[in-house]
């Protein structure tokens, strides 16, 4: 299936977004706050608003989180040298932490995809 109009290159805008800048020219920042794009790229002029990646983003998070953390998690628990409630602290501070860093970077890369494969809804 041919589409129409310009060129969007898939990985060059995930790249982008995943340093937090517009998937399209990677001129500006994709975010003005925590999660909230801007409503159009100032550089460009792209209009990100219109994008929405809903809960995608933070499936994808807690994917990567929940594989990142237990190949370290079962061996530690398994050897019972930490008391549980230690083990617990640790574990929901680095979890949220990593959830926190990684959850803009997956919005992007979810709104850059939208953008380059052309799927958005509206
Ligand atoms: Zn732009």
């Amino acid at each position: 299936m041919v589409k129409q109009g310009e060129q969007r290159r898939l990985w060059a805008s995930v790249c982008r977004a995943l340093r937090g800048h517009c998937p399209k020219c990677g001129g500006a920042k994709l975010f003005k706050s925590y999660l909230k794009q801007v409503e159009a790229c100032p550089a460009c002029g792209e209009a990100w608003s219109e994008v929405r990646a809903d809960d995608g983003p933070a499936w994808l998070t807690i994917l990567i989180v929940g594989h990142l953390l237990a190949p370290f998690v079962l061996p530690i628990a398994m050897e019972d040298r930490l008391p549980l409630w230690l083990l617990v602290l640790v574990l929901a501070l680095f979890s949220t932490a990593l959830c926190l860093l990684l959850l803009p970077r997956c919005k992007g890369v979810f709104i850059a995809m939208i953008w380059a494969l052309r799927a958005n809804s509206s």
